[in-house]
């Protein structure tokens, strides 16, 4: 299994990481080398910039998480990194709670499943 993140709509919720029971992802600062730490391909690596229509959905939401915040402090913050995606199990627990709708995930024949957040 492969799993990245589509760096440029990561909110920081750190849902993912909150929910996957095989612990794939890690919250990293945004300006840290280890931002684009996965497979994550050349156009979704973390650039310094947020996708527009995001930013523009998360700035402002009230929801305990501190949207696109620079550092975690534990419970939200920074950037998702995929750094164990070989561990994935397909439970997409994550896939569902992922609010920048930009987890990927690739199975070992090829299949793509992607966040699904409503
Ligand atoms: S689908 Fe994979 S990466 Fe996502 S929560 Fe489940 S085990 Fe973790
Ligand atoms: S759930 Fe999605 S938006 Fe939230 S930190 Fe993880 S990858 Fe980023």
């Amino acid at each position: 299994m492969d799993v990245y993140v589509e760096k440029e709509k990561c909110t920081g919720c750190q849902h993912c990481k909150d929910v996957c029971p095989v612990a794939v992802f890690e919250m990293h600062h945004r300006d840290s080398q280890d931002a684009n730490k996965d497979t994550a391909p050349p156009e979704h690596q973390w650039k310094g910039q947020t996708d527009p229509a995001v930013a523009q959905k998360w700035k402002d939401v009230q929801d305990g998480h501190r949207h696109f915040a620079p550092d975690n402090d534990g419970t939200s913050g920074g950037i998702s990194v995929a750094v164990n995606g070989s561990a994935c199990i397909l439970c997409q627990a994550c896939l569902i709670e992922c609010e920048g709708e930009c987890i990927v995930i690739k199975d070992d024949s090829g299949n793509e499943y992607r966040s699904i957040y409503k």
